[in-house]
């Protein structure tokens, strides 16, 4: 990413934050960044040692990650292990919201799967069940069958 799209980038979150009704600090800025440019959900440990070096600390980045879970930009899943896992919810997307995530039950990485590999996936509210907040399909991953 050269630094024009990079700055292209960063407006666009600001924008987002602040159409949330909340102030678009660096803080808040680099979490979302960080969170749309991975490909699977991240805990917050793993996100404080991203931010960290950048100057960040880890009660920050716990803090601004519950403010952006609590408008709905970013969500957060637990898939059995006990470790919140975060990932960027797009607004411009709201179906992606509720995808099925892949969980290694060896190494314990998380996938995300596409919802159009699923031709019957619930809907979120259910009516014989309630509402659905995660879909978690488990196995063995890629690395870990060899
Ligand atoms: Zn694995
Ligand atoms: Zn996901």
């Amino acid at each position: 990413m050269d630094s024009n799209q990079e700055q292209q980038e960063i407006a666009e979150i600001r924008e987002l934050i602040r159409n949330k009704a909340l102030r678009s600090t660096n803080a808040r800025i680099t979490v979302i960044q960080k969170l749309k440019n991975a490909s699977s959900p991240i805990s917050h440990a793993e996100l404080a040692d991203l931010l960290v070096p950048l100057g960040f600390d880890k009660a920050t980045v716990f803090r601004n990650l519950n403010d952006l879970t609590d408008v709905g930009l970013v969500s957060r899943t637990e898939l059995g292990d006990h470790v919140w896992r975060f990932e960027y919810n797009d607004p411009n997307n709201p179906h992606e919201g509720l995808h099925p995530h892949f969980y290694c039950i060896d190494c314990g990485s998380v996938t995300c799967l596409p919802e159009k590999d699923f031709q019957h996936l619930p809907s979120t509210e259910n009516a014989d069940i309630g509402s659905i907040t995660e879909i978690l399909i488990k196995g063995h991953c890629h690395n870990c069958l060899v």
